[in-house]
């Protein structure tokens, strides 16, 4: 099984962490509670960096002289500058960082629906857009795993988010030595291979035709983060699980071969779970002791308790802020 790593994970302070929205209130959640005992979190509330307190008077977005502006209507002052370089100094004080999660819809943690009213005024029309400090964030960060609360309800997206970000801490990890890293992704060869064979291919072939390319750490968090960011279809995840099967089906009796056939074929047709697939050929690695199986991170590319099978599965598209 895989080497575990805590992400560090930064977190909109008001998400159980702290009492600090506009109302004076904190935000319950369960996901997040969970989390506590297995990442490392760095909460921070923005609007209280900048000297808001709270309980206080609500801030929007407003467009002035066609940018995006942070303005308090109740007392007419413009935040934006504040909001700059408080945000501007958290990053430089950050030394190491996997993913974030924020507060949906808010003007300065939301990730989308945020609404940027038009002109400063009441009942003015507004577009939809990005929080101020998750927009200046997700600029100084290209390469950071950003998720909203709300989206994480859904378990598709979930799973998404936890494989990401644990798999972006191995390679942080990882990239202290040359040989970590190439034991890293000797460990996530099928778990890329499943997020898409092509480029999961081209990455190992250039690792291996250009070993300085290990040097270049930012590169290859780029070229990992950008393999990670897409959702795995089902036709991948069957060439992967094909692929395992491979290294020992010449080792299966008759009825073992007959029954993984009817599975892989429950699967293709939707029957089956990816679980129930994954679970049977990690079984059959530890049988025949294929040691270049059981290292792979595919069958658990993060902690086992954090799986949840119960939660909202509708939208599942990745984030592009
Ligand atoms: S959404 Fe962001 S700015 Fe608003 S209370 Fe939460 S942490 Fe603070």
């Amino acid at each position: 099984m895989t080497k575990s790593v805590k992400p560090i994970l930064g977190i909109s302070k008001c998400l159980e962490f702290d009492n600090c929205r506009y109302d004076g209130k904190i935000i319950g959640n369960d996901f997040v509670r969970k989390l506590k005992s297995h990442v490392d979190f760095i909460p921070v509330c923005p609007e209280m960096g900048i000297g808001l307190g709270s309980p206080r008077q609500p801030i929007r977005l407003v467009r002035i002289k066609g940018k995006k502006n942070l303005y308090q209507p109740s007392t007419d002052e413009n935040l934006t500058q504040k909001m700059e370089d408080f945000s501007n100094k958290f990053f430089e004080d950050l030394e190491e960082i996997d993913g974030f999660i924020l507060k949906h819809s808010s003007p300065t943690c939301g990730v989308r629906n945020v609404r940027l009213y038009h002109k400063i005024g009441k009942q003015v029309g507004f577009d939809q857009t990005v929080g101020m400090f998750t927009e200046l964030l997700s600029k100084r960060f290209p390469y950071l795993v950003i998720e909203d609360e709300a989206r994480l309800r859904n378990s598709v997206l979930k799973d998404s988010f936890l494989t990401r970000v644990f798999t972006m801490a191995r390679l942080r990890n990882s990239l202290s030595s040359k040989d970590e890293t190439i034991q890293f992704f000797k460990d996530n060869e099928m778990l890329f291979m499943c997020y898409d064979k092509n480029s999961s291919k081209k990455l190992m072939d250039l690792l291996s035709s250009k070993p300085e390319e290990l040097e270049e750490k930012d590169k290859i968090i780029q070229l990992v983060y950008n393999l990670l960011n897409r959702i795995p279809n089902s036709d991948s995840l069957f060439g992967t699980y094909q692929y395992i099967l491979s290294m020992f089906y010449d080792r299966l009796t008759i009825p073992e071969k007959d029954y993984f056939n009817a599975t892989m074929s429950g699967f293709s047709a939707g029957n089956v779970m990816p679980s129930e697939i994954s679970t049977l050929l990690y079984s059959c690695a530890l049988r025949f002791d294929v040691k270049s199986i059981l290292s792979q991170t595919i069958f658990e590319p993060y902690p086992k308790e954090l799986v949840q099978n119960n939660s909202e599965r509708r939208e599942y598209s990745l984030l592009k802020i």
